[in-house]
């Protein structure tokens, strides 16, 4: 399922509407390239709107949704929903989990203690690692098979 926020649809952000069914397109085209890449829980839900921040999209373990800032270009859109069907993926195989306590999170059996605000810290979480390089890769593929052929 894939909705576009109501502040795209209705209010401050209706500017991002064409661009917001574009992300739509995108995402049902590519779905199959998605499926063979990344093992995620297909009844995934996407939400496309306006995210705070530099923060380009958010994948949220506790109820399968992927968020997705409109506000670039697609091939950093694509590279983004690869990106959190990763998180997907590893949510859904236990790769990555929680203990229960804030700010911990387990990956391939060790726990993690994360940090707020800490950007250095972020990028060097082992599960960003996987998710950055398998999204770099997967846009790479796509761009030597040429079937990465998107707007701008
Ligand atoms: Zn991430």
């Amino acid at each position: 399922m894939i909705t576009i926020a109501t502040s795209i649809r209705y209010g401050n952000y209706k500017h991002l509407f064409n661009k917001a069914v574009g992300v739509e397109r995108l995402i049902q085209k590519y779905w199959n390239d998605f499926r063979i890449k990344f093992d995620f829980d297909t009844r995934v839900k996407f939400v496309i709107r306006p995210i705070r921040g530099n923060t380009n999209g958010i994948a949220y373990d506790t109820d399968n949704r992927i968020e997705i800032d409109p506000r670039r270009d697609y091939v950093q859109i694509l590279e983004t929903i690869a990106h959190e069907l990763v998180h997907s993926e590893q949510t859904k195989q236990n790769r990555l989990s929680r203990t229960g306590r804030n700010r911990e999170r387990v990956y391939h059996g060790q726990v993690y203690h994360t940090q707020v605000g800490n950007y250095t810290e972020y990028l060097n979480r082992p599960w960003e690692k996987e998710a950055r390089e398998r999204a770099a890769a997967f846009i790479q593929e796509l761009s030597h098979n040429g079937t990465l052929a998107l707007e701008k």
